[in-house]
């Protein structure tokens, strides 16, 4: 099969320009799929390869210390970078075998995280010396709660370390409502819940004297998790304002803003194509797919339970062993086969398929 891109982890200004480039171009946000661990990361790649279509996958803060194990100390984030780092090897030993192009990234990072950032890119600097690609593709750096200026004083102190090693930044404006990994912004007063078009220009000056390799993540209704409807309202009309007024600010081309989008889990498809049509070209998925791994699990356990109480015996005889029931493989895979599906439909909603 010809493909454009090679499989492996694409890192650097090559591989992730090329690729926003493209995806721009024919107006296909990237999938950034959330993962914790070896189970979801291998299916992830599985269901990437199957369809030919680039990827980005994610670990959050608390995704990466899970990664590293539960039992493991996170003081001073100890946890969430090793975690960290041995998510990133793994992905990097891995795609190629699958045949897997993946973007590898790191989400949400607040202010008070910002010591597992340093930890990873201590770890970028050495995998860069030994090999000339940093570990990760990209971070985000989420200092949506601090004032404009501090976000953008931080964002741009990191951005001029990790453009040394041509490395892309995701910054946050606004604040993603909801409640994700233990961070509640479910209290949030509505206006910070929608970015102005002012803040996205002044962002935009910023970053673009460093490296252009940058996306924002901005607010425009936007809620991690999914909740019945209530006061937000998704307005992706918000980054139309903001491409618009950039756009005439700074006299450039059309659409100069790459955005994310965050929280679309419980979206409908039509407000998903209006903000792709705005630029959006990079867009989360973590808690359907939470749902869907879930559903695999929980629909074996039921159907099988009688042959999952005890080593020996089930209905088919008091002397039958149940070995192959309860082996923990056979019911994560049931888990990763449902998180599969769900991610081919994901990838089929963005119209992301034999894209690579
Ligand atoms: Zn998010």
């Amino acid at each position: 099969m010809s493909r454009k891109f090679p499989a492996g982890v694409a890192t650097g200004t090559i591989g992730y320009r090329q690729f926003s480039n493209m995806q721009k171009r024919i107006d296909l946000p990237f999938r950034a799929v959330n993962v914790i661990g070896s189970s979801n990361v291998n299916a992830t790649l599985e269901t990437a390869a199957m369809l030919n279509s680039p990827v980005i996958i994610q670990f959050s803060n608390a995704g990466a210390a899970y990664n590293a194990g539960k039992g493991l100390s996170n003081d001073g984030q100890k946890a969430a970078i090793l975690g960290g780092i041995a998510g990133a090897k793994h992905i990097h030993t891995l795609a190629e075998a699958y045949g897997a192009t993946v973007i590898l990234h790191t989400d949400h990072c607040a202010k008070k995280l910002l010591p597992w950032i340093d930890g990873l890119m201590e770890a970028n600097e050495e995998f860069y010396k030994q090999t000339g690609k940093s570990l990760y593709s990209s971070h985000m750096l989420d200092l949506s709660e601090e004032s404009l200026e501090e976000n953008m004083d931080i964002s741009c102190q990191y951005f001029e370390r990790m453009a040394k090693l041509g490395m892309t930044l995701e910054i946050e404006l606004g604040v993603t409502g909801g409640e994700e990994d233990g961070v509640d912004n479910t209290g949030v007063g509505s206006s910070k819940l929608y970015t102005q078009p002012e803040e996205v220009a002044y962002a935009y000056e910023r970053l673009k004297a460093i490296s252009p390799n940058f996306t924002v993540a901005a607010a425009f209704g936007n809620v991690h998790g999914v909740y019945k409807p209530g006061n937000v309202k998704l307005t992706p009309k918000i980054l139309d304002n903001s491409q618009k007024f950039v756009q005439e600010k700074f006299g450039t081309a059309e659409k100069p803003i790459n955005f994310v989008f965050h929280g679309g889990s419980g979206s409908s498809l039509e407000e998903i194509r209006e903000a792709i049509d705005y630029g959006v070209i990079k867009m989360n998925i973590d808690t359907d797919l939470q749902f869907a791994y879930t559903e695999g699990i929980r629909d074996y356990m039921s159907e099988k339970a009688e042959y999952l109480k005890a080593q020996i015996g089930n209905p088919e005889g008091d002397d039958k062993p149940n070995k192959k029931f309860y082996d923990p493989r056979v019911w994560v895979r049931k888990g990763e086969e449902t998180f599969s599906k769900r991610l081919v439909q994901a990838f089929e909603d963005l119209n992301n398929i034999n894209t690579l």
